[in-house]
């Protein structure tokens, strides 16, 4: 590194310091003309255990992670206006839809590297490897041990039949997630059957759907419904929650996997226009190193991605499940479809 360039490197930083300080710790992206020793992050993924993991980065690697972090439409809405301008070198998301649109959008470039194609299986990265997943969660039955009989249990389209009128919870079809579960179903058998699915499920439901997926589990707790859909991961965050409530929620269900499960992911991409892609690109690898894929199972009770990491023993304690065999990026294309078809049955 020139004195020149080392000098500015310097500058920026006691920018970015000022800055940090001046707004109260939130963090705010700087772009590094020398693109030495920063990675820019926008996330919409939510956890704790992130911080944690771009702190280890940093402390490796001496390049500093700057995380932006919003709702996923937000965080893509700036991405699409910001255009070249900018600074951020990574998008990472929840939902395979949000990854989806942003290749849509044309602001990703395919990740190059040959040991995140080694480590990823090809399933889970985009044509292009556009995106990659870092994590999977299953969408999964969560059923009231007291008063569900579980051989009464199959698959998510057995969920509509009568013996389960008025026993459903989950959340509005404004989720991603439940979007992308119909999106999913539809890539599976076809769109008549998926709307005659969601029809069905509409009609079984024990309330307006409302909350999120930890609620639905507190309403079968509360005795407000027998059958729960969420993912996997918030059963693994409440039975570790500080909310006593939370807690004993958690064990009042238990998990069945469906026929067919369907595996939604966590992921990243690269920005088109990214400042700093060799740093982007060793971020990614490092999220997807065995180190870090522990920490999301063992923090977030994800299902890894690297084949080599088990997955949490909570995870392990639900037992064995098929995985429903459809295309991620079909998932994706499929977004518009299920909101329509969301519309046309009704579910709120
Ligand atoms: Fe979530």
């Amino acid at each position: 590194m020139s004195i020149k360039k080392y000098l500015i490197s310097g500058i920026s930083m006691l920018l970015l310091f000022g800055i940090t300080v001046a707004c109260g710790g939130e963090t705010k992206v700087v772009s590094e003309a020398n693109g030495d020793k920063v990675v820019n992050v926008y996330s919409a993924r939510h956890y704790d255990i992130d911080e944690k993991i771009y702190s280890n980065f940093t402390e490796s690697t001496g390049i500093k992670v700057n995380v932006i972090t919003g709702k996923a439409p937000e965080v893509l809405g700036r991405l699409k206006s910001e255009g070249a301008d900018t600074s951020a070198d990574i998008f990472i998301t929840a939902d395979i839809a949000n990854l989806y649109q942003a290749v849509q959008a044309d602001i990703v470039m395919p990740i190059n590297s040959d040991m995140i194609t080694k480590i990823v299986p090809k399933r889970l990265r985009g044509e292009n490897n556009e995106w990659i997943a870092l994590t999977q969660r299953a969408r999964i039955i969560a059923y009231d041990n007291k008063k569900v009989d579980p051989s009464t249990l199959s698959t998510y389209y057995a969920l509509t039949g009568d013996e389960f009128k008025g026993k459903i919870l989950i959340r509005s079809s404004e989720s991603t997630y439940n979007q992308s579960l119909l999106a999913s179903i539809i890539a599976e058998t076809s769109e008549e059957e998926a709307k005659e699915w969601a029809a069905g499920m509409v009609l079984n439901m024990a309330r307006e759907p409302k909350g999120n997926d930890r609620d639905q589990v507190k309403a079968v707790a509360a005795g407000e419904g027998e059958i729960a859909i969420l993912n996997t991961y918030y059963i693994g965050r409440m039975l570790n929650s500080d909310d006593p409530e939370e807690v004993k929620a958690a064990e009042a269900i238990t998990v069945f996997f469906p026929e067919n499960t369907q595996m939604n992911i966590s992921g990243a991409s690269m920005i088109k226009y990214s400042k700093n892609q060799e740093n982007a690109i060793k971020l990614l690898e490092y999220l997807v190193s065995p180190e870090v894929q522990t920490l999301y199972t063992d923090f977030n009770y994800e299902y890894p991605v690297n084949p080599d990491v088990l997955p949490n023993e909570i995870l392990s304690s639900f037992g064995e499940y098929s995985l429903q065999d459809v295309s991620l990026v079909d998932v994706g294309e499929n977004n518009r479809k299920a909101i329509e078809i969301f519309g046309q049955v009704g579910w709120k």
